[in-house]
């Protein structure tokens, strides 16, 4: 079972209360594969409710910990895993899979096959910029980084 830093649970219950009711960060389950589904060259995808993370992506931010943690220094993986990747889990979580599923590939198919043209994509991604930006800012003190890294 891959963990982010304890802190991360309540901070981000804390700035993202929508998530705090569909369950909280803490509710949603991480998964490394070698291969995400369709063999999709990114870095983590939501499946069926799950987070999955491609191995070779996660793998420098728990190669120095015990594993299955996080490095609170890899503020990249902190960014996708508690803040991009619970949008399309809350998501999920509204309704039936196959409904999400032919909804997410409408978005796509409307939006010209472009994944950054995806409604709910740009949601997440402005998720992820607002709460990133926050947590950097309070965080980067106690992990020694003095300026946001670029990722
Ligand atoms: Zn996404």
């Amino acid at each position: 079972m891959i963990k982010l830093p304890a802190p991360v649970y309540p901070w981000t219950d804390i700035y993202w209360p929508e998530l705090a009711k569909a369950g909280g960060l803490a509710s949603v389950e991480y998964e490394v594969v070698d291969h995400l589904p369709f063999r999709a060259k990114a870095h983590a995808m939501t499946w069926r409710g799950r987070v999955l993370l491609r191995r070779e992506w996660i793998a420098p931010a728990l190669g120095d910990m015990d594993g299955n943690t996080i490095n609170p220094r890899h503020l990249w993986a902190i960014e996708t895993m508690a803040f991009h990747e619970p949008y399309h889990v809350i998501e999920q979580r509204k309704m039936p899979w196959r409904s999400y599923l032919l909804r997410y590939i409408w978005q796509w198919i409307r939006g010209g096959f472009s994944y950054r043209n995806i409604q709910e994509e740009i949601e997440a991604y402005a998720q992820e910029r607002k709460l990133a930006d926050i947590w950097f800012k309070w965080r980067a003190p106690l992990t020694g980084l003095r300026s946001r890294p670029n990722w």
